[in-house]
């Protein structure tokens, strides 16, 4: 299964959480300070569910890609 990752950057407050739980998949671009993603697309399904549950503004949107 693969899937779309989506981050609300207005929403973000550069926190830093989703970065500190999944290094290989978040981290925070230097100007803005707001989380993006990295180049591994090798999300799980577990490791995007908890980076939507540890962060505080809810703005990790996760859907499924239809593969
Ligand atoms: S956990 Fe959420 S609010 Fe915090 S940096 Fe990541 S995306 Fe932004």
């Amino acid at each position: 299964m693969r899937y779309q990752v989506h981050i609300d950057t207005y929403e973000c407050n550069s926190c830093g959480s989703c970065v500190a739980l999944l290094p290989e998949l978040f981290c925070l671009n230097d100007l803005s300070g707001k989380a993006e993603l990295t180049d591994n697309r090798e999300y799980t399904a577990d490791k995007l569910a908890q980076a939507q549950a540890y962060c505080p503004s809810h703005c990790i949107a996760v859907a499924e890609d239809g593969d």
